[in-house]
This record gives structure tokens, C-alpha cells and sequence, in this order.
């Protein structure tokens, strides 16, 4: 790939330019969806490597999703810096703590949780709560609520008085809830990831010495989707930075989607007041989707912006670069299996047409939402993955698998990483064969075993002497937080797990009000986060963007559903029945004078068919020909016939 310094700033737009050379000190970039902000970013580090000014294992790039991570790995690799730290704070937090841990913590490990439900339907029943799935859900993102803000228990009440934040349930219940789900956490040695990351920045901050290794091992930072940082990720930050300013953090105010769990955008939009004297970027072209998608998230954003009183020119609107694509589809169902089918089918028909299967994505507000598209998209025969849920996890193989690799990494062993993971995966109890196997079943086994196999693959190339522990913290980090290593096929995935990504075909579906703003956005700033969220899943198309929804739910059923709101003034105002109706009783009524065609209006004229001014000894059959010679000679004059019955007329007919 490039390395020149040179060649990797070539295709770089000037903004770009200035926020790629900018390679010390804090530097911030706000711009809108696909302005290249990621890109400026990758650069930015590529460049820094390859003009020598920062060693490559100094740099920690933080992303959003390990997705994400993924790609800016594999995007710096082609750049000519494969050494360097793409990660999600998450997975870099998990890293650290495992490795300080006998020297900071000791003890036995602990195990990380990736859903809180269970403990905190346990902590639920020692405090006497009665709670359904939905009250413990609900309970379950207002301990997260709290810790991502660093709330205790002791303070919850004062605090959700203090930010006029109504509680789930009686605030006191939550009080006590999260106070038993902190006890029986550490009573049983869990570890949720808000303290996971709090404990790594207090690992940091309170021993000099591991502050030093930490502080010179990771120099320099960037942070992705920077909007979305919350309070615990800062702190976390804050540890890792210390007194150095080594900072460039790229984000859109616009995407934050986040702000529900504790994320805040004033991060970001108060940069400035952190870091005076940082370098700002603002970048407007997009680059990634047509005039036409571009259209429909300028649309959003400026209701957006209306309804938070943004001035007009703080909108970041996007200027379309690419050449014009496909209209926007906008389709209304009957119902959502037809909705599912009917997007299934157009999918089919891509895909039928060239555009690869991993070029399309569903998008939706829910990943209850997506079964009806895992069936349709099977009926059509089209292969998905699914994102931003466990279920690839949740496979007997891979439970197996990843038991037997966790054992594995206990050892000592220095053994290479692919060699060892490929004979673990191959032992007859696991069962991958070199060659897939035909019978279906059969084959997605193989075919999910293969990724755990490709990913390993993956990580010793990220970093030469990756070990099984990194190799199992990183899946346990997925397992977690994201998603399958890639399979290949059409992306299903929540609108939340779509932010950063890009595909050639989106499909929004699900577009109604109750889904999109989803129904329990009641309060005006939880609306606004539901626009965003239709912002960034406009924002993720690059050309065929479609949007759908269905008026009830099965086939058969009453049709109480509306469009999205966030549809009003983008899909062609269908006029109403009345309206319809009107304009059908119009168009019957219109009677034209048959000798001139002028549009008659008085009742005497429509009865007789002719305007008074017309004569009414008119030849019909000359009258004829005179309208032919009319159509054929495309004349739209309605001029009186006996005026046009000249004799030049008359000879041209
Ligand atoms: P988001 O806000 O959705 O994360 P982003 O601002 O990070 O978007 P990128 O993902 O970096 O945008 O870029 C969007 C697309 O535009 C990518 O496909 C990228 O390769 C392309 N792109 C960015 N900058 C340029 C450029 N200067 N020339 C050509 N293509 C570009
Ligand atoms: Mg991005």
C-alpha cells in the first residue's frame, strides 16, 4: 500500500488536508454523516506513522463498535499502519485491567457480564419488587443510566429530583434495586461494563506506577463519534491522557443517539472551552451518498434543527458530491409480513442484479423487529447476518468452541495463534472441516466455526504476537457488545448498530409512529433522539434508499397504524380521498366546445357542446381532419375553427 507520507494525503479534500496534517495537539472535527470524518481520522494516523512524527504502537484510535475497529484496522493496514490500536473503549478497558490486574486488584478474576437482567432481576426479588420482563428492562437501563453518570445508590433519589429525570418506578424502589444489584455483584466477583471501565480508570489514576506504563504505552488519541461519549468513557480518557493534549476527537451532534444511556454531546460541542487553543475542523461535502439520499437527511436535519432552535447555518448540512442515483422508494403495506416480503423481494432483485449481498442492509428501531425479515429473506433465498445481537453467540458450536478456547488461554502457551485456535476448532467435538459441508444445517455450523477461525486470523495480523488471551478478550468483547465476526450476506441490524457503517442499499422499515419515534418517547429531547436515529439511518445509504412501513401488524388486522412523523415532507404528499375524489368530478365535468376545445363553463354552452362564439354550421367531418392535422402537427392553439378554416388552412389539411 502507500506509505509515502505524499501519496497517503492524496485524496484528501482541503479540510481533510488540514485535519489529516494537524498531527499533535488537540484537534476536533464536527462535521455531518459521510463528510469523511473516519477517513480524515484514518489518514491523519497513517500519516503521523509514516511521516515518523508518532511510533504506531503509541496511537489508540478509539471507535464506537468493533465493527468499526475492524475497519479502521483494516483501513490503516492498507495504509501502511497495521500496528496500530483500533478499538472500542470497552475492549481497550478489558486489555488493561486483565493485564494490571494481579499487580492492582489480584484476586480471582471476575466475570463480565454482558446482560445485567438476570442479576438485576435478582436484586429486584431480595428488595420484594414485583417486575415483569419490560419493569426489569426499564430497571436495568436506569442502574446503567446511573452508573455511566456515576451516581451511587446513596444518591440516586437527590440526583433524578436534581435533573428532572422521572424514574421507571418509585425512585426509592430504584434506590434499593441498585443498591442490592451493586451488593450481589460484587458478593458473586461479576463485573458489569460500567464498572469494568471505571475500575480501569481508577486502576490508572490511583498507582503512579501503572499510570506511567499506561501513559507510555498510549501517546497519542483518536476518538471516534465523539457525541456519543458519556461521562464514564471520559473518565476514562481523562486517566488515559493525564496532562498531555494529544487529542483529536471527530464526532456530529446530529448522530448523537446515545443521549438515553448517559452520552452527551457537550463533549464535544465544548472542546473548545477544554482545549482554546485545538484546531477545528468543519468538513461539508459528502461523499458518500447521492444527491437524492443527501436530500432526504438535509430534510431531517433541518427539522431537527428547527425543532431545537439551531440556527440555519449551524445545521451542518451536507452538499452532495456524487453523481445523481435512484429516487428514494417510499412504501406503504397492508401489513408487516407483506412489508417483509416486499422488501425481501426488491433485495432478491438487487442482489439478482449485481449488488453484493453485504452491500444491503434492513435497518430497525427494535431487533424485535427483525424475525419477519430473517423469514422473508429466507423464503426469497437471500443469506443476512444479524448485528447487535447475541445470537451467533448463543450457537451450541460456538459455546463449545469459545469454553474450550477459554480453557486454552489459561496456559502459558506461546504457541502461534492461528495454528493453535484452527487445531482447537478442528478437534472432532468442535468438528471444523477443512471443506464445507453440503446439508444446511450442516453447513452454518461450518460456516460460523470458519469466522471464529477467520477472526483469529484477523487479530494476529492487527498485532504480531497476539496471544490466546487477547484472542479470547476479544471475542469475549463481541460476545458483549457487538456482533459475529463477519459472515457475509445483508446486514440486519438496529438503527443504534448501523451508526459509523455504510451500504450501497438501506432499507428503513418499520416506519411508523409507535416504532420510529418509538412509543415510549414521550418528552420532547426523546423525540428529538428518535430523529436523529432516522438521521443516521438515512445517512448509513449510499444509493438505493428505501423506506417502509405497514399499516398493521398482521394480515387481516385493523390498519391503526401511521406513518413516521419524521416522513412528513419527504415522501410525495398523497393527496387525501376527498381531495382524490374532488379532482376525479372535475375531470368529468370538463366538456371542451367541440369545433375550438376551449374549456366550457356556462351551462348553456356545456349543453349545447359548442362556445356561443362558434359557428354553428360547422362541418363535422372537416372538423375532423382539422383535429388531426392538429395532433399530428403537435399545435396547442385553440383557435375557433371558422378563423382557422382559411383557405391556406384548408389546403395544409
Ligand atoms: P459518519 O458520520 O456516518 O461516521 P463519516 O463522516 O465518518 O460518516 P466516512 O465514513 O469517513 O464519513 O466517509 C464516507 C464515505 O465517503 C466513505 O466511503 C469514504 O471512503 C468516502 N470519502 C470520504 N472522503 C472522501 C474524499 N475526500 N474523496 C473520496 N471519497 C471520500
Ligand atoms: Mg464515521
Amino acid at each position: 500500500g502507500p506509505s509515502s507520507p505524499e501519496e497517503i494525503l492524496r485524496g484528501l479534500d482541503p479540510e481533510q488536508l488540514e485535519a489529516a496534517r494537524s498531527v499533535r495537539g488537540p484537534v476536533c472535527i464536527l462535521a455531518g454523516a459521510g463528510t469523511g470524518k473516519t477517513r480524515a481520522i484514518t489518514h491523519r494516523i497513517a500519516y503521523a506513522v509514516a511521516s515518523g512524527v508518532v511510533p504506531e504502537q503509541q496511537i489508540l484510535a478509539v471507535t464506537f463498535t468493533t465493527r468499526a475497529a475492524g475497519e479502521m484496522r483494516g483501513r490503516l493496514r492498507a495504509l501502511g499502519a497495521p500496528r496500530v490500536q483500533a478499538r472500542t473503549f470497552h475492549a481497550a478497558a478489558l486489555r488493561q485491567l486483565s493485564y494490571f490486574w494481579p499487580q492492582a486488584v489480584g484476586g480471582p478474576k471476575p466475570t463480565l457480564l454482558d446482560s445485567k437482567i438476570g442479576l438485576v432481576a435478582d436484586a429486584g426479588r431480595s428488595c420484594g419488587l414485583q417486575l415483569d420482563r419490560p419493569g426489569l428492562r426499564d430497571l436495568a437501563s436506569e442502574i446503567e443510566w446511573s452508573k455511566v453518570t456515576q451516581i451511587r445508590p446513596a444518591d440516586y433519589e437527590a440526583a433524578v429530583v436534581k435533573a428532572g429525570r422521572t424514574p421507571p418506578m418509585l425512585a426509592r424502589d430504584v434506590a434499593r434495586a441498585y443498591d442490592a444489584y451493586e451488593e450481589l455483584r460484587r458478593e458473586r466477583n461479576l463485573l458489569d461494563f460500567e464498572s469494568m471501565l471505571e475500575l480501569t480508570a481508577a486502576v490508572i489514576t490511583d498507582s503512579p506506577s501503572i499510570a506511567e506504563q499506561v501513559r507510555k504505552q498510549y501517546r497519542y488519541f483518536v476518538v471516534d463519534e465523539f457525541q456519543d461519549v458519556n461521562p464514564l468513557q471520559k473518565l476514562l480518557l481523562d486517566a488515559w491522557l493525564g496532562d498531555r493534549d494529544d487529542i483529536c476527537v471527530v464526532g456530529d451532534p446530529n448522530q448523537t443517539i446515545y443521549s438515553f444511556a448517559g452520552a452527551t454531546p457537550g463533549y464535544l460541542t465544548g472542546f473548545s472551552v477544554a482545549y482554546p487553543h485545538a484546531t477545528f475542523v468543519r468538513l461539508v461535502r459528502d461523499y458518500r451518498s447521492t444527491p437524492q439520499v443527501v436530500r432526504v437527511a438535509n430534510t431531517a436535519l433541518q427539522a431537527a434543527g428547527a425543532a431545537a432552535g439551531v440556527a440555519r447555518e449551524h445545521r451542518l448540512e451536507l452538499v452532495a458530491q456524487r453523481p445523481d442515483g435512484p429516487d428514494p422508494v417510499y412504501a406503504e403495506y397492508d401489513d408487516e409480513p407483506a412489508e417483509a416480503t416486499a422488501v425481501a423481494r426488491r433485495i432478491a432483485a438487487l442482489v439478482e442484479s449485481g449488488t453484493p449481498a453485504r452491500e444491503v442492509a434492513v435497518l430497525f428501531r427494535t431487533n424485535s423487529q427483525s424475525a419477519a425479515y430473517e423469514q422473508a429473506l429466507a423464503d426469497a433465498g437471500v443469506s443476512y447476518t444479524l448485528r447487535g445481537a447475541t445470537q451467533f453467540f448463543d450457537r451450541p458450536e460456538i459455546k463449545k468452541a469459545l469454553h474450550t478456547l477459554r480453557g486454552a488461554s489459561q496456559g502459558e502457551d506461546d504457541a502461534p495463534l492461528v495454528a493453535t485456535v484452527r487445531h482447537i476448532l478442528q478437534q472432532p467435538q468442535i468438528g471444523l472441516t477443512e471443506t464445507a459441508p453440503e446439508g444446511r444445517q450442516a453447513r452454518e455450523r461450518w460456516e460460523s466455526l470458519a469466522a471464529l477461525a477467520q477472526l483469529s486470523e484477523d487479530v494476529a495480523a492487527e498485532r504480531s504476537g497476539a496471544t490466546m488471551a487477547d484472542f479470547v478478550a476479544e471475542l469475549e468483547a463481541r460476545a458483549a457488545t457487538e456482533h459475529a465476526p463477519g459472515l457475509e450476506g445483508v446486514t440486519l441490524a438496529s438503527l443504534h448498530a448501523a451508526k459509523g457503517l455504510e451500504w450501497d442499499a438501506v432499507f428503513l422499515v418499520g416506519l411508523t409512529e409507535g416504532m420510529l419515534p418509538i412509543i415510549y418517547a414521550e418528552e420532547p429531547e426523546q423525540v428529538e433522539e428518535e430523529r436523529r436515529l432516522f438521521y443516521v439511518g438515512v445517512t448509513r445509504a449510499r444509493e438505493h434508499l428505501g423506506m417502509s412501513w405497514a399499516l398493521a401488524r398482521s394480515p387481516g388486522g385493523r390498519k391503526t397504524r401511521k406513518p413516521s412523523r419524521f416522513l412528513d415532507g419527504l415522501r410525495p404528499a398523497s393527496p387525501s380521498l376527498a381531495a382524490q375524489r374532488g379532482e376525479r368530478r372535475k375531470q368529468a365535468k370538463t366538456i371542451q366546445c367541440r369545433v375550438c376545445a376551449a374549456t366550457l363553463i356556462e351551462a348553456a354552452e356545456r349543453k349545447l357542446g359548442r362556445c356561443a362564439d362558434c359557428p354553428s354550421d360547422y362541418d363535422e367531418a372537416l372538423l375532423e381532419r382539422l383535429r388531426d392535422w392538429r395532433r399530428e402537427t403537435a399545435t396547442e392553439q385553440k383557435v375557433p375553427a371558422y378563423v382557422v378554416f382559411t383557405d391556406a388552412t384548408l389546403q395544409a389539411i
